[in-house]
Formats: structure tokens, C-alpha cells, sequence
């Protein structure tokens, strides 16, 4: 008998194993998908890892059938998902449903047919499989039940697999069987007459009564000469204004074929142009980078905003793909690339491939499998961290462009990996060169390079020596004591914006929204409504007339009085990006004001219009949140507004700092990209703050070494690593019991290496209460040891029946 470990989606850490007949050796191999009984009565697909003969302890059950012909999972990408299982403190199983595309793990019903045979073939069938080919003669799949019905039988595996065996017929899950390539037809020369000296020839014999003919054949032959790219039948009548009875004519006489071509969902047709010539500062970049290179596996691109990395990473996949190489390029959120995948279709065409979470099923698959087959369309992928997970097989780049945001991180489900750190690993094992990219780079980043484990190559000019917007801070208090406040605006502000309007330049005003929504208070007894699910403000939702929980959803119309005292006296406390909205067409009726916000951009295409209408200067000002910093490239901006920077700065997390300044930097950058200085007006109540300061300054480099100092002085990374736990219930005190079980037996390998449990300020969410306890381990320690160690407290607490219900969760690098 053999034997077959299997890898189930589920947060079980270990695998699973089955047994197969030994005909089926040959059909089977690791990184496949089999199907197989779980549990009482469902059937799982999980993929294949190992193939054996070592009986386990236990009796085992038989694989219910195989899905594939070919591995979908290659070995590098197991390797891969095998060390963020282990880094990352979870089960393969959650790895395996991150990292495949859900399609492939669908415990759908699974269809089988006959195979297309090129010729009848004799094949030996049983009686029971001749039943199975003659029903499919008559019908073009079946599924498994009716097969049960057909042979009157429970267990029909056996008699698939053996067909499958023979070669006659082959077994689909439905998604494939739906998943038809679209395919487009073309024309091109008929071989015999590609050459001049054929089609001369065949030309003349044309040319006295067939003038049409001749015509289309002529533009075919330069159509064919100019570009490698196929030629649509209609695109050669259209040019030659000829009619589809041409075209027959000249396919009837076989001077012309036709072929089919499997058309992409994402393809690219317009032209490629050529790469830019760098800039001279560019150039030295691009060369220090290839020296780096020569040494390190890793090399950060800290580059001013506007300096041109996008260039010099094109420069950077130029080399790669001449090296026959995968290149990968990952950014934070695709949703707010638009325009960068414009600029590397530009260059690429069709080499490059998105991978984009909500794109249809379908699609991703189609990557997927051009990738497997290395097709050349894949030689470039772009996506956001799960486009990591797909089948390289030769990657020699990876790009991590704003390698400093936060997004990179996934929170929730398991795998809770980082996608920069991730990718590195992944890098590494491919032996593929990392080149991490920013503005302002993560702190970790900039020490990993300091401490030279990383290359750093600097941009310190913006493209086109355009110079650093200017940066200057209105002092709030002071505003509001002088009375030169209109709403949420200071004279200064508003000023600024008439002026920059004046000019015909666009402005933008970011407001950030996180936890400053607008709150509604009541001014007499101090109350504000409350969530009833979770320990949280409710916040105004203007255009509906709401208040809203940004946790649970939870929604109530707006009070009219207060819930505590009954008084109508409510108000609103704090702004978002709405207020800001209303408020400034008040004082500009006259010009176009767009708000750019997670509201505002959740329908399909929604951002992209607004990034269009923007380009094309449409709009006079831009309201927005977070996403206005992300890598937006607009050429006439000249004032950026920032409403009010303290809430950043004042956040309660060993991060706030550095949060702050990538933010405010990544927003001031979006000023003055064009030729002319651009302005940054920064709204705040304490314009002496540290992180402003160096902001101004436009100093990193400060900013760092104030940071730095901090986080060695305090204990945080990356002089720590951390680890989070959170456990989580619906009883305060079965919670607040399991926490402090955790905490201490904890605490006797760690001893005061772990703090908490500390609540934290959302103390309740949907009605489960939470608690957080963290474990700092300094870097001289044993990362591995201290995971063995977590693991089996982890064990130990999982096994107390009193604490079932608790759920908890461990978050490696919690960010
Ligand atoms: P960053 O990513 O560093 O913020 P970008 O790559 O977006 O900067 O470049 C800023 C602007 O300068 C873009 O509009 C880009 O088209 C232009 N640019 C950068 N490098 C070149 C170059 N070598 N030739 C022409 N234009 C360039
Ligand atoms: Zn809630």
C-alpha cells in the first residue's frame, strides 16, 4: 500500500495521510490536488506533499480522486509557504487557502468526461467502466453521484481512477469546465508567400482583375513587415476599405490564412514605446544599485517623492527580462495603481500581468497558469503581497515599491505575514535580486541598511531638479485666539487656496479620517452615543443622516437629543473629509470640488475617474483621506492643505511618529511634481513638535535618529522583535481569566519579557471582549526557541476546556 501525506485548508497544523492504490503511482506527485474523505461525510481537496510508504499509526482512508495532471504548486512556492507557516506561527492549511486562488480549493462537485481521442484507441475496459464511457457518450459529464447511480454503487473512485488510468476520460472541477479561454481569430500570409520575391510573383498575377485583392494583400504584407503583433481580419479590411468578400477570396485561394490566438481578459493592445533616458542622478542610482547588487541580496531605493524610481525600476525589469528572469512587483494596494500600471504597460505591453484580488475568478487563474506554463505574458507580474503566492519558476527581481506601508501587512486571516518580508524570503530562496523602494522608508528598513545587512542607494533630487515643496505650519491655537478662523479653515489656509486657484493650479486638502470621524457629543452632560456591540463612539455619517460604527457596522438614524440627559443639545466634536467638503464649497462655489475617501470610491472604476478627471484637470480641489498619499502622479497641484495633523501625531502607538511622517511626506509630495515649487500648508496645534519639525526640513535622516534613539531606549523593534496575542470573548471574564492564565505561563520562560495583558482602547468589538498581551524578544535570542516555547503554552492553554470558547490569536511582527 502506499501512502499520501495531504495538506488540508484548515488551521490544523499538522498534514493529513491517505492511502492509494498502487496503479495510481504515476498519476500522482507533490503539488497536486487530490480529494479526499474528512470527517464523517465531506470531501476536502487538499494538495499532495509527500508520497510514501510507512504506514501510519492509525488506519487510513483512500484518496477520493486527483484533480490534476500537472502539480498546480510547484516545490519553490511549498518551500515558500512552509516558512511562512512556520515564521508566521500558523498551519500550511492557512497558507495553502491564502496563497491559491479560491477556485482551485472549491469542494464543488466535481464533473467528469470523456477525453477527445485523436484516434479510437483500443482500450481493455471492465463492464463497470464500459457503463461509465457509454454514459458519456450520451451525455458530456457527469458527476460523481450520477456515476454512484449509474453503477449502483457507493464508492465509484476506484473505477474513475482506473478510466483516468486509460487515459479516457479526464476529471474536471466545474470552475475549469466553465473556464473557457477566449479565443480571437487573425490572418497573416500563407507561408509559401512570404517572402517578396512569392508575393511579387502571386501580386502581379492579381493585379489585372483582382485590384481589391491586391490592395489587402499588400497592407497584410506591411502590416506583417511593421509589427510583430497579430492582425485582426478586420483591422487590414478597415485599412485597405475593403469588403469581408476580399478576404474570402483571397482564404478560398489560400494566398491568406487564418489562426486562433487564446486571447488574455487583461491583455494590453496599444503600442509599447521605448524606456526614458534616465536622468544622470538616475543613471547613478541605477548603477549603484547594480553594484549593491553584487554583494547583497537586498538594496533600498530611498528616493525623494518625484525623484523617478519608477524609472529607474523599469530600468532595473529591462535588465531581468534580458536575463530570461521572473520579475515580481509588488505594491501596496493595486486598487491605487492605476496610473503605474499605465506607465509599465507603456514599456511592457504585454509582458506584464496583473494580479488583483478582485479581479473574476477567472482571471486570476489565467495568470496563474501562464505562469505555470511560463508563458511569456507572465514575465512581469504586478500585484499586491498574494500575488506572491503564484507558481515562479525563475524569478530574478522582486520590486517592493512604498515598502514602508502599513498594508503590506495582512491582519487577518492567518497567514498574518508581512508582504515586504515575505517577499524578501521569497527573493532569497529564488536567488533573485530584492530592490525595496520609498520616499520614507520603514524604520526596520533604513537600520537593516545602516547596519549594512542592506544596499542603500539614494535620490536626494526630484526629476527635473523641480524643488521640495515648501512646507509651512499655521498654528491652530493661535488662529482661533486671533479669530482668523472660518469653520475649519484659517484665514492663512484659505488665502492660499485663492491664491493657488488664481493661478490655475489644482489644490489638495487631506483630512485623515482615522479616529477622527466626526463624533456627536452633547454639550450639557458631556455623552457620546455609543456602539451597543463594541466600546466605541459612534461616528456622523453626513449624507445619510447616520451615526455608524466603523468596527461592526452598526448603524442608528442621527439623535435629535441626547440618549443620557434628553437635552437637544448635541454636537459634532472632530471633522472628516464630508465636513471638509461641504464646508469649502461654501467658499468656492465657483470652482469643481471632488472628495476622494473610501465612501467615494467603492464603486467599480469610482477612483480611477476621479484620478482621470484629476489628470485632465477637472477638478479644482481634491478632498481626501490616506489615499491621496499613495504614489499619485499629478502634474499641476499647487498647494497642498493639510486640515489638521495632531490626531496623527497624538496616536497611541510606538509608531505614531513615524506614521506620521510618511504620511504628511507622501502628501506634501504630491505638490509641485510639475516644473514650478509647490506649497504645503500644515494645520496644527503645536507647530514645536519633533516629527514637524524635522518634516519641514524635509530630514529622514533626523527623523530616523530621533526614532531610532527611542525605540532602543524603550525596547521596540527592530532592537525587539514582537509577538502579539490577542485572545478574545464573549464573557469579560472567561476572557479576562484566560488572559492572565496566558500571561503567566508565559511569563516562566519569558519572564519579563512579556507585558499585558493590557486592554486595549477598543476594548470590545462585536460583542467580544479583547485583551492583548505582547512578547518583546531581544534580538540575541533564539527566535526559534521562543516560538517552541509560545507554541506549547499555546498547546497547553487550547487543551483547558474552561477556556474553549476563547479565541486567540498570535501575531508575528504585529504592525
Ligand atoms: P517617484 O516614484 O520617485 O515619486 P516618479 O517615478 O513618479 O517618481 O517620477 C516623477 C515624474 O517624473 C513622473 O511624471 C515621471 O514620468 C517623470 N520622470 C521620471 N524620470 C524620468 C525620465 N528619466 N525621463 C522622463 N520623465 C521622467
Ligand atoms: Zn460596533
Amino acid at each position: 500500500m502506499l501512502y499520501v501525506d495531504v495538506i488540508l485548508p484548515i488551521p490544523i497544523k499538522n498534514t493529513f495521510t491517505y492511502n492509494f492504490p498502487q496503479s495510481l503511482i504515476d498519476n500522482l506527485d507533490a503539488g497536486m490536488r487530490v480529494t479526499v474523505p474528512f470527517g464523517k461525510t465531506k470531501i476536502q481537496t487538499g494538495i499532495v506533499l509527500h508520497i510514501h510508504d510507512e504506514k501510519p499509526a492509525y488506519d487510513t482512508k483512500e484518496i477520493d480522486q486527483i484533480l490534476d495532471e500537472v502539480p498546480v504548486i510547484n516545490k519553490r512556492q511549498l518551500r515558500h509557504w512552509f516558512w511562512l507557516a512556520d515564521y508566521y506561527m500558523c498551519s500550511i492549511g492557512e497558507v495553502v487557502r491564502t496563497g491559491l486562488p479560491s477556485a482551485f480549493l472549491l469542494e464543488s462537485e466535481t464533473l467528469i468526461s470523456k477525453k477527445q481521442q485523436e484516434e479510437e484507441k483500443e482500450v481493455d475496459l471492465t463492464d463497470e467502466e464500459y457503463l461509465i464511457v457509454e454514459a458519456l457518450e450520451r451525455q458530456s459529464a457527469l458527476r460523481i453521484q450520477e456515476v454512484q447511480a449509474i453503477l449502483e454503487k457507493q464508492n465509484v473512485v476506484k473505477q474513475i481512477q482506473s478510466l483516468l488510468a486509460k487515459d479516457v476520460i479526464s476529471v474536471e472541477e466545474e470552475v475549469f469546465e466553465q473556464y473557457v479561454p477566449k479565443r480571437k481569430t487573425f490572418v497573416r500570409l500563407a507561408k509559401a508567400y512570404e517572402t517578396e520575391s512569392s508575393l511579387n510573383a502571386l501580386l502581379e498575377e492579381l493585379s489585372a482583375r483582382a485590384n481589391k485583392q491586391r490592395e489587402v494583400l499588400l497592407n497584410l504584407f506591411m502590416l506583417q513587415a511593421q509589427t510583430k503583433k497579430p492582425i485582426a481580419p478586420k483591422k487590414l479590411l478597415k485599412k485597405s476599405d475593403a469588403s469581408d468578400g476580399v478576404l474570402r477570396a483571397l482564404l478560398d485561394k489560400g494566398v491568406v490564412e487564418r489562426y486562433e490566438l487564446q486571447e488574455d481578459r487583461n491583455i494590453f493592445d496599444g503600442e509599447t514605446i521605448a524606456i526614458s533616458e534616465l536622468s544622470e542622478a538616475q543613471e547613478e542610482a541605477y548603477k549603484a544599485i547594480n553594484q549593491s547588487f553584487q554583494e547583497k541580496d537586498v538594496c533600498l531605493l530611498h528616493g525623494v517623492t518625484s525623484s523617478g524610481k519608477t524609472e529607474v525600476y523599469i530600468q532595473c525589469i529591462e535588465d531581468a527580462l534580458k536575463q530570461d528572469k521572473q520579475v515580481l512587483y509588488l505594491v501596496p494596494e493595486i486598487a491605487l495603481t492605476t496610473q503605474l500600471i499605465g506607465r509599465l504597460q507603456k514599456h511592457f505591453g504585454h509582458q506584464l500581468s496583473v494580479y488583483h484580488s478582485r479581479y473574476s475568478v477567472h482571471e486570476r487563474i489565467e495568470v496563474w497558469h501562464n505562469l505555470q506554463e511560463g508563458k511569456e505574458k507572465a514575465q512581469i507580474v504586478i500585484g499586491a503581497r498574494s500575488a506572491m503566492f503564484l507558481p515562479y519558476s525563475n524569478l530574478g527581481l522582486i520590486i517592493v515599491d512604498e515598502e514602508h506601508e502599513a498594508s503590506f501587512k495582512q491582519q487577518n486571516p492567518a497567514p498574518r505575514y508581512n508582504g515586504r518580508d515575505a517577499a524578501i524570503v521569497l527573493g532569497i530562496q529564488h536567488k533573485a535580486k530584492i530592490l525595496l523602494g520609498s520616499a520614507t522608508p520603514s524604520i526596520e528598513t533604513y537600520h537593516n541598511c545602516l547596519t549594512g545587512k542592506y544596499g542603500l542607494v539614494e535620490l536626494t533630487q526630484r526629476f527635473g531638479n523641480v524643488p521640495m515643496p515648501k512646507i509651512r505650519y499655521i498654528n491652530l491655537k493661535e488662529a482661533y485666539h486671533k479669530k482668523q478662523m472660518t469653520g475649519r479653515f484659517s484665514q492663512e489656509l484659505l488665502d492660499a487656496i485663492k491664491h493657488s486657484l488664481g493661478q490655475g493650479e489644482q489644490v489638495i486638502l487631506f483630512q485623515n479620517r482615522r479616529g477622527f470621524s466626526p463624533v456627536v457629543e452633547c454639550t450639557t452632560c458631556g455623552v457620546s452615543p455609543q456602539c451597543t456591540n463594541c466600546d466605541v463612539s459612534l461616528t456622523y455619517h453626513e449624507y445619510r443622516k447616520q451615526l455608524r460604527c466603523h468596527y461592526c457596522g452598526y448603524s442608528i438614524a442621527m439623535l435629535i437629543s441626547c440618549m443620557a440627559c434628553g437635552k437637544e443639545t448635541l454636537d459634532y466634536k472632530g471633522f472628516g473629509t464630508q465636513q471638509i467638503e461641504k464646508e469649502i464649497t461654501k467658499y468656492f462655489p465657483d470652482y469643481r470640488i471632488q472628495r476622494m475617501d473610501q465612501d467615494t470610491t467603492r464603486r467599480k472604476h469610482a477612483y480611477e475617474k476621479i484620478i482621470e478627471r484629476m489628470v485632465h484637470r477637472k477638478i479644482d480641489i481634491l478632498v481626501g483621506t490616506q489615499m491621496l498619499a499613495k504614489g499619485l502622479d499629478f502634474s499641476n497641484i499647487g498647494l497642498v492643505g493639510v486640515l489638521q495633523a495632531d490626531n496623527l501625531l497624538n496616536f497611541p502607538d510606538f509608531r505614531a511618529h513615524e506614521r506620521s511622517f510618511q504620511l504628511l511626506q507622501q502628501v506634501a509630495g504630491r505638490a509641485g511634481r510639475g516644473l514650478k515649487q509647490g506649497d504645503v500648508l500644515i494645520q496644527t496645534y503645536d507647530p514645536s513638535q519633533t516629527t514637524l519639525q524635522v518634516l519641514k526640513d524635509n530630514d529622514y535622516k533626523q527623523m530616523y535618529a530621533n526614532e531610532i534613539e527611542q525605540r532602543k531606549d524603550f525596547g521596540y523593534p527592530p532592537f525587539v522583535k514582537l509577538i502579539r496575542i490577542t485572545l478574545r470573548d464573549r464573557n469579560y471574564q472567561k476572557m479576562r481569566q484566560a488572559a492572565s492564565w496566558y500571561a503567566q505561563a508565559m511569563r516562566v520562560p519569558f519572564s519579563t519579557q512579556v507585558l499585558g495583558p493590557e486592554d486595549p482602547a477598543v476594548g470590545r468589538i462585536r460583542n467580544q471582549y479583547l485583551t492583548h498581551i505582547m512578547l518583546k524578544i531581544p534580538s540575541h535570542h533564539s527566535i526559534k526557541q521562543t516560538k517552541d516555547n509560545l507554541q506549547r503554552i499555546h498547546n497547553q492553554f487550547e487543551s483547558i476546556r474552561g477556556f474553549r470558547s476563547v479565541r486567540v490569536v498570535i501575531d508575528v511582527d504585529p504592525i
